[in-house]
């Protein structure tokens, strides 16, 4: 077979792996077990289900086979095994989607170990270390065994080759200066280092000296929490998802009940560049009684948790259960819902120190904030959880109960607004009486607030309101003329007419000081940051709610026009800038504003 070209991606990636880690390179190493791990873990799933498949008596393991002489080593193991496809596929290409086009965005900030670890190319590390690599595979279940070489620099041959038993051999031809990989203290002390916890033994080949097994081998979440080291627990973490980080949150837990399981989960403390991908898949490994079962469980973590990695091991689940059943065991619900409420409450006490939360709410909680939408059981926890900014503080976020804390006395009501970005809405004019009068709004920016603000009407007594619903408790006393009630009538008639085509009513409202005019939605419509985010979106062209144009009767703007002609147009106009909306005829509008300002530079001249 001739030889085939790696996809472009795969050269880029290569070369970044193999330049930019050079530091690292001992990670080919853990890599490479990983992936030894993993196709062990797949093919005692696949006894499960095609029974009589598997003739290794379920005794799984992982070779390591230094050889000085020839200069190679050799990862072997036991598992699945690839067939011809399967090289093509998973060697020859990366499996992720858009995994090159986010290396390229994320070479300049961030670490290029974190990358690595992030999309998992952990099988071409291998050529930190080698210049020639050979991967000799037979899947269970055929005959064929094969062949695939490669340099790592520009592409693959795949040739039939012969392998007694199910399994794959990874044969490096070490370069230079990676000859330390034969020895076999160094050996040692890597694989106890970095991959000490693989549930299967991992065997260093010592030739005639015999074979030694190196890791201790037992499921790292089944010991007790006292007899395993910080070291172990975050090796394990970066095994399992694959991050490089510290993890932000550890909690490791057995339930115990009617239905009995242990959890190891964690929170990273940087993002993952998949978290807003609209799969919002969960990535929990779920085992039943320390078999790998799967990590697509959807139903065992709900969307906005998507970030917790970990383990779940239960084993009152069925084992031979297919993972399509699984979705929709009563078990798997259970132990969700046990679960969620372990990591809510544990963000509640760490929750307690501001600036550490702001380590976890800075990274995750646009994506939290989507549990007060979905997550109906816990909506009230998971808003206690949320926090916000609002016209209290310049820097410092709120939680709803500190708003709650600091509400005027006779305020009902807890106020937000939302818009594109804090700035800009801390000078909507919306919020002009609220300033007044010293009533706390919170800042909305996000999209998923539109969202939650619909199902979460009421916390702890207190509606949520947005700004635009809030007359009633705007009254103030002023001393400043107001327009004449009959005449201002007139105007709002009349605007309304003028107006009619784009928005609903025109009213008098009590919100304004020192704005004339500002545009808002009716109750309970959709509101104009939505609106907008949508059209961005081409979800929709027109204006589906219908606008309100407010108009404040104490703006000697508005005195005046209540009793005298004027070009009003301008108004509509400059409540749909204060609202960062663009304007019908733009032109139009600029010319009636310098026409304005000339006027009003020819008489005080
Ligand atoms: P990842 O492990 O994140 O999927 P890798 O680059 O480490 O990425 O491996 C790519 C793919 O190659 C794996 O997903 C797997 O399908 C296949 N693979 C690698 N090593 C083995 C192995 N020892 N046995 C079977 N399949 C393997
Ligand atoms: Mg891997």
């Amino acid at each position: 077979m001739s030889k085939q070209k790696f996809k472009t991606e795969v050269t880029k990636l290569l070369d970044i792996v193999i330049n930019s880690l050079y530091s690292e390179k001992y990670i080919f190493l853990r890599e490479l077990i990983s992936n030894a791990s993993d196709a062990c873990d797949k093919l005692r799933y696949y006894s499960l289900t095609n029974p009589g498949i598997v003739k290794n008596n379920g005794e799984f393991k992982i070779t390591i086979t230094p050889n000085a002489e020839e200069n190679t080593l050799t990862v072997s193991d036991n598992g699945i095994g690839m067939n011809k496809d399967d090289l093509v596929h998973h060697l020859g290409t990366i499996a992720k989607s858009g995994t090159a086009e986010f290396v390229n965005n994320a070479k300049d900030n961030g670490s290029i170990v974190d990358l690595i670890g992030k999309f998992g190319v952990g099988f071409y590390s291998a050529f930190m270390v080698a210049s020639k690599v050979e991967v000799t595979t037979r899947r269970a279940g055929e005959e064929q065994a094969w062949l695939w070489t490669s340099n790592g620099v520009d592409g693959f041959e795949i040739t039939e080759a012969k392998r007694d038993k199910v399994g794959t051999d990874i044969k490096l031809y070490l370069k230079d200066d990676a000859k330390d990989y034969v020895d076999t203290i160094y050996l040692r002390h890597i694989i106890r280092t970095y991959s000490d916890h693989i549930n299967y033994p991992i065997v260093l080949d010592l030739g005639k000296a015999g074979e030694e097994t190196v890791n201790t081998g037992s499921a790292l979440w089944t010991k007790n929490k006292a007899d395993i080291t910080d070291e172990q627990y975050n090796e394990f973490y970066h095994h399992i998802s694959r991050n490089f980080d510290t993890p932000w949150l550890r909690l490791h837990f057995k339930a115990e009940g009617n239905i009995e399981y242990t959890g190891l989960l964690y929170i990273p403390s940087e993002a993952p560049y998949d978290l807003f991908q609209p799969d919002r898949q969960q990535s929990l490994k779920l085992y039943v009684n320390r078999v790998f079962i799967s990590d697509k469980v959807e139903g065992l973590m709900p969307a906005y948790l998507r970030f917790v990695k970990g383990i779940i091991d239960s084993a009152d689940l069925p084992l031979n259960i297919s993972r399509e059943m699984l979705q929709q065991n009563a078990l798997i619900a259970k132990i969700k819902n046990g679960t969620v409420g372990r990591i809510l409450k544990e963000l509640k006490t760490r929750s307690e120190d501001y600036d550490d939360y702001m380590k976890f709410w800075k990274v995750f909680g646009i994506a939290f904030k989507e549990g007060i939408y979905e997550d109906v059981a816990n909506r009230e926890m998971v808003a206690s959880l949320s926090r916000f900014y609002s016209t209290n503080d310049n820097e410092r976020l709120t939680s709803l109960d500190e708003y709650i804390s600091r509400v005027n006395e006779g305020q009902t009501n807890i106020y937000y607004i939302t818009g594109d970005d804090v700035p800009t809405l801390r000078n909507n004019p919306q919020l002009e009486a609220f300033k007044a009068k010293g009533i706390e709004v919170l800042l909305l920016t996000d999209p998923i607030d539109e969202f939650w603000v619909q199902v979460l009407t009421n916390y702890k007594g207190y509606p949520i309101k947005h700004v635009s619903q809030a007359d009633m408790d705007l009254k103030m006393e002023r001393d400043t003329p107001r327009a004449d009630e009959g005449s201002l009538k007139k105007l709002t008639d009349f605007m309304s007419e003028l107006f009619k085509n784009e928005v609903g009513k025109v009213v008098a409202t009590e919100k304004l000081t020192s704005s004339p005019v500002s545009l808002t939605v009716e109750n309970g419509q959709m509101s104009i940051h939505l609106e907008r985010l949508m059209r961005n979106h081409q979800q929709q062209t027109s204006f589906a709610s219908s606008r309100i144009l407010e108009v404040n009767p104490y703006h000697p703007l508005i005195i005046k026009l209540a009793d005298s002609m004027f070009d009003k147009s301008q108004l509509l106009d400059q409540a749909k800038i204060a609202e960062g909306e663009a304007i019908t005829d733009s032109s139009f509008f600029s010319e009636k504003l310098s026409d304005y300002i000339l006027r009003g530079w020819q008489k005080s001249a």
